[in-house]
């Protein structure tokens, strides 16, 4: 992360937000499963998938903006452009 790029600060706060909402519904579903709650596992199977798509995006998000500031042509392959 560079200093003093907001741009930087904004998607790492973001990948960071991500992370601990997959996180959290993951420690759910952990919870939701040992009490063999299925009605909550149902509804938190949806919600998981849809965070660690927002997590993955996020953390693309992230690569997309370091190489910026690496100074090099961004190689093909290396990121996913959406
Ligand atoms: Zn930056």
């Amino acid at each position: 992360m560079e200093k003093g790029c907001t741009d930087c600060e904004r998607l790492w706060a973001d990948y960071e937000d991500a992370s601990k909402s997959h996180m959290k519904l993951l420690a759910d579903t952990a919870r939701a499963l040992e009490e063999q709650d299925t009605a909550l596992l149902r509804q938190l199977e949806a919600q998981v998938v849809q965070a660690a798509e927002r997590r993955t995006k996020a953390r693309d998000a992230v690569k997309r903006h370091e190489i910026t500031h690496s100074g090099e042509p961004p190689k093909a392959g290396c990121i996913r452009i959406q």
